[in-house]
């Protein structure tokens, strides 16, 4: 059996991954702020190497996959310490028990709204690795008001994108036999979408936003079998690639522009 960690364990995209990883008889190691194996604040450093440490503990310092599912998508500044630090500084601390594995795998969870208008400083700050610079950007971002605001989070998940395709070629992962790739979901039907999709408007919005011509409003599981297969010992050559698994938002907003 596979050992996997997955993050956002608690709640939607994350829970589901980890109930049809468990479903299928592999060994999973929830992350999350609580009712998780391991409770940690991904949003700060300390609860980033904490939660490494001791997932790489339970796991008995073999890590097969890590799925990385845990985000917020509030306008403030934290969300660039979830949404991306609160990856790429757990991904990193857990490859040297991924490099234990015979079969290891990675997969995060970006979105289509990274192709949404972003602040490309703080992107670029985060790519950097310069947490204080895009929280300062961030929160300039947040005091001009909601507008502004709104940045933060397709800013962090165009980081996040950016990150795994640089990173997939490296000596670390790709050198490694390591699969590293990203998925970008459309509107999924979890707690993070729950009030927005409650009304008409907000329903009206968001669809706005995010054409879905493909079957509309996605469940957790079309996201979670995606993150499954991309983990899976199957994949061999997959890397590096963001894949939108998202009813088509991509393909119409986009066209011929990839
Ligand atoms: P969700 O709110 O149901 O689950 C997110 C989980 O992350 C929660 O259990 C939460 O406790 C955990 N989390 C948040 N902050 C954390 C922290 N500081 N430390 C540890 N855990 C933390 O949301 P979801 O819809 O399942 O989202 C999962 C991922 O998918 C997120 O990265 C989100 O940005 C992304 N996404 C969601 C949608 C959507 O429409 N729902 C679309 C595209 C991308």
């Amino acid at each position: 059996t596979r050992t996997s960690v997955v993050t956002g364990s608690a709640s939607g995209i994350g829970a589901t991954t980890a109930r049809l990883l468990a479903e299928r008889g592999e060994r999973v190691i929830g992350i999350d702020l609580r009712n998780a194996d391991v409770e940690a604040d991904l949003s700060v450093p300390e609860g980033r190497a904490d939660a490494a440490a001791r997932a790489i503990e339970l796991a008995g310092g073999t890590i097969d996959a890590v799925i990385a599912c845990a985000g917020i998508s509030a306008p403030i500044p934290k969300t660039i310490s979830v949404n991306y630090f609160g990856v790429t500084e757990l991904l990193t601390a857990l490859l040297p028990a991924l490099a234990a594995s015979d079969a290891p795998r990675a997969a995060v969870v970006s979105s289509m709204a990274s192709l949404q208008p972003n602040s490309a400083e703080m992107v670029e700050a985060a790519l950097a690795g310069d947490e204080a610079g895009a929280l300062r950007i961030a929160a300039e971002l947040a005091e001009q008001g909601p507008e502004a605001g709104y940045l933060v989070y397709p800013s962090s998940k165009r980081a996040l994108a950016r990150w795994v395709r640089r990173e997939s070629i490296t000596p670390a992962w790709a050198g490694a036999g390591i699969p590293l790739n990203a998925v970008a979901p459309g509107t999924v039907i979890t707690p993070m979408t729950a009030d927005l999709l409650k009304t008409p408007e907000g329903a009206a919005m968001v669809d706005a936003a995010v054409p879905m011509p493909l079957n509309y409003h996605q469940p957790p599981e079309s996201v979670a079998n995606l993150l499954i297969w991309l983990t899976s010992v199957e994949n061999s050559h997959l890397a590096g690639q963001v894949v939108y698994d998202d009813g088509g938002a991509d393909a119409t907003l986009r066209g011929d522009d990839i």
